[in-house]
């Protein structure tokens, strides 16, 4: 990733500060400190604080625009260069539990600044929302212990109340806070009563320092001298690349770091993809080591967010797993990061607040100067371009443990195959043996819904979305088109809404499409389809995996979520039924896409030792880099494509940002953006557009981007900040929402 890059800001009066951030949290003298409030600013705010009492971090009770809102301290102490009587006084310091320490003050600073996002929303997407109003829920630190005098009472003597004998006895073992006692069923009454005869009294418990690793169930497994190399290899810091084959034992590696580092007394943080796909991954943490885990991902509530952030940030627990944003939660004894499936997209927040919690991730670790692992069977492009550069150490598992076998990766070309509903006669047979022997297989289709297309055989008229540049997915189970992306749904059309034949009929092939051809060509068979259509209700994902892992035969159709960390013992067959999008789509990333997924879907098949076959079924079957992929493996294709990127100066030889603008009126958002479209005089940088987005129209929306472009980040983030001022100087903003996009994953 990235280069650090200076703290400039941009300057703009009158009240938004001009006091450099970045000062160090020393006691002001100064009361003058700046804050960061949550609005589209690119700024943060002066403030006057009468009593001196702010820190940085500190989050304090300000007025803003009329309101009441909570910021937090950037700086503290310096007066600002402009009308000092013009400066509002804090309206106080809000008293929370937590604190916010320094380390993540600088890590909001440092996103704000790299991705050119204002401070306070970065700040507002960051904290959790108890934390950052001071609200934190109370962590009950009352416990009930025996006083002397319960100490010296025979449990005779209160034969005539057995429950509080049994209470006094239970006390004898240990203190019992209130969780404890409703387990054990000790009755509030029963409490109170041996409080008032004086044997037992509440005490506060004092914070506990740090966690307390109890244990670590080990595994009989050797380690393979790759394992030994790789753990071996980490430092007290730095970031490794580990590329290790699918079922290499990469998992078994971050257990091995972690369990070093908890040892040390310091904390790791774990981030995976997709918590509620991967459940397997966070198990298998949970099932090593006997220590408080704080789990983060968007499914908690407030309440539970902002415990585990308390956790974390108070050291109590030793480990933390998450999801993207949990790249923000601060650690009381930083030790450890690492990034599973660093690849996967996922870890791009892709709205709002557009940052990668993996380039993040990098950076926190020299920040905090620990070591970051980042793991992958298909490393992104990025990551391997860092590794040959130096800046990253590449650590290889290029074998599995002896016991697993190695899946078998074959073409089927389908150029010259008759197709049904996207299957071919020969797979079929495929999934026919497969079945017979007892096995599992998985089809992987990256498109939900029954076929992509309603298409007029009369006229070809596509039915498309009123409000997106998009074609409707039919859906057969409610007889509905859907648009899958505004959610716009319409009733099937009866009639061609151009030459109104009646001749309509779906083309192409979506999960349901297959799962429908499936049902009648296996009659009687197990058929599950697994895509976000049929796993919306909660739970419904984990009742279909735990299905699946109860073996049988059965034919598992499904989309991108059959793709990631999920382990399926009794698959022996996988088939991916059309790539071919990613041959001639206008993304320059879809290849590296491609490449990814399909050694990530077929290294699902066959990990216990049955051997996996993999078809591909494809109208490209002699594409240089598909053989490439297959014949010699991932690393070699990705240098290849890797020479492709350096030819034609794309990424990650050189670095884009985007300012993305969308408006009702098109008009307002080209004019806008052509208004930022002047050539960077210096030559340094290339400004390319407007052009519209991918999808033009989305949700009754005009998209339209500029791409910046340039060799050096530097030169790079400069002419972002000159046409971002320009940008929120426009008369046109108001009526244009715009964004700004850096190191952006996709032009869509
Ligand atoms: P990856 O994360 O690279 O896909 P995993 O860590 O999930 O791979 O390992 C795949 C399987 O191999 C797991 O069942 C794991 O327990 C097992 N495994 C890992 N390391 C070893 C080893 N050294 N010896 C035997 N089995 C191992
Ligand atoms: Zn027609
Ligand atoms: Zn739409």
């Amino acid at each position: 990733m990235a280069d650090i890059i200076g703290n400039s800001k941009p300057q703009r009066s009158p009240r938004p500060s001009t006091a450099a951030t970045g000062a160090t949290p020393t006691a002001s003298n100064s009361p003058y400190i700046t804050v960061a409030v949550p609005a589209p600013v690119r700024q943060a705010f002066s403030y006057l604080d009468p009593k001196g009492e702010a820190r940085r971090g500190a989050r304090v009770r300000v007025p803003f625009r009329g309101k009441q809102a909570v910021g937090l301290v950037l700086s503290c102490g310096e007066a600002p260069a402009f009308d000092l009587s013009r400066i509002k006084p804090i309206s106080g310091l809000v008293e929370g539990r937590a604190s916010v320490p320094e380390s993540f003050v600088s890590l909001c600073e440092w996103a704000a600044n790299y991705y050119v996002h204002p401070i306070g929303e970065v700040v507002a997407a960051a904290l959790p929302p108890l934390i950052r109003h001071g609200r934190e829920p109370h962590i009950d630190s009352l416990t009930l212990a025996l006083t002397q005098a319960g100490k010296g009472c025979q449990p005779s003597s209160l034969a005539r109340s057995p429950a509080q004998g049994r209470l006094l006895q239970a006390l004898r073992q240990s203190d019992l806070n209130k969780d404890a006692l409703k387990q054990q069923a000790f009755t509030t009454q029963v409490v109170n009563s041996l409080v008032a005869k004086g044997y037992a009294e509440w005490r506060q418990q004092p914070q506990p320092q740090g966690f307390t690793l109890h244990d670590t169930r080990h595994p009989s497994l050797a380690l393979t001298d790759e394992q030994r190399q790789a753990i071996n290899a980490v430092g007290s810091q730095g970031t490794y690349l580990l590329q290790g084959i699918t079922g290499s034992g990469k998992t078994e590696v971050y257990l091995r770091l972690v369990e070093a580092t908890l040892k040390a007394g310091k904390q790791a943080l774990v981030l995976v993809p997709e918590i509620g796909l991967t459940p397997q991954t966070v198990q298998r943490f949970q099932a090593r080591f006997e220590v408080d885990i704080a789990v983060l991902h968007s499914g908690l509530t407030d309440r539970e967010r902002a415990l585990a952030w308390m956790q974390a940030q108070q050291g109590s627990a030793g480990l933390v797993l998450g999801t993207r944003s949990a790249i923000f939660t601060p650690l009381r004894y930083p030790g450890l990061i690492v990034i599973d499936e660093e690849h996967d997209t996922s870890f791009k927040q892709q709205e709002g607040f557009r940052y990668n919690a993996r380039d993040l991730a990098v950076l926190r670790g020299s920040m905090e100067s620990v070591p970051v692992i980042l793991g992958s069977a298909t490393p992104s492009l990025e990551s391997l371009a860092n590794a040959q550069q130096g800046r990253y150490q590449r650590l290889e598992l290029t074998h599995r443990p002896a016991s697993f076998q190695q899946e078998n990766y074959q073409i089927m070309d389908t150029s010259h195959l008759p197709m049904k509903d996207g299957l071919s006669q020969a797979l079929k047979q495929r999934i026919a043996a497969t079945l017979d022997a007892g096995n599992q297989a998985l089809l992987f289709i990256n498109r939900r819904g029954y076929a992509p297309v309603l298409h007029c055989n009369s006229c070809g008229w596509i039915a498309g979305c009123r409000r997106c540049d998009a074609r409707l997915t039919y859906h057969t189970s409610s007889e509905g088109l859907y648009c899958h992306h505004c959610g716009i749904k319409e009733r099937r059309f009866n009639q061609c809404q151009e030459c109104e034949s009646s001749d309509l009929s779906p083309l192409g092939v979506g999960t349901q499409r297959v799962e429908e051809h499936l049902a009648q060509a296996f009659a009687g068979r197990r058929i599950l389809r697994i895509d976000r259509d049929s796993t919306r209700k909660s739970g419904a994902l984990n009742k279909m995996f735990q299905e699946v892992a109860e073996g049988g035969p059965a034919i598992l159709v499904g989309t991108q979520l059959l793709a990631k960390g999920h382990h399926f013992p009794g698959v022996t067959l996988v088939a991916l039924l059309d790539l071919d999008g990613a041959f001639y789509t206008a993304d320059f990333r879809a290849l590296e896409r491609m490449g990814q997924l399909v050694l990530q879907v077929g290294g699902r098949a066959g990990r216990e030792s049955r051997p996996g076959q993999v078809v591909i079924q494809t109208k490209f079957a002699t594409h240089p880099l598909l053989k490439l992929l297959l014949g010699q493996g991932y690393s070699r294709f990705a240098d290849e494509v890797l020479k492709e990127r350096q030819q034609t100066g794309l990424p990650p030889y050189a670095f884009h940002a985007l300012i993305r603008a969308s408006s009702q009126d098109r008009q307002a958002a080209a004019q806008f953006l052509e208004a930022l479209a002047t050539a960077d005089p210096s030559g340094r940088t290339q400004v390319l557009g407007p052009v519209p987005a991918l999808m033009e129209r989305k949700a009754g929306r005009h998209r339209l981007l500029l791409l910046l472009s340039a060799q050096k980040r530097s030169h790079l983030h400069g002419l972002l900040m000159q046409k971002v001022s320009q940008a929120e100087a426009s008369k046109l903003s108001r009526k244009v929402r715009w964004a700004v996009d850096v190191d952006p994953y996709d032009i869509f």
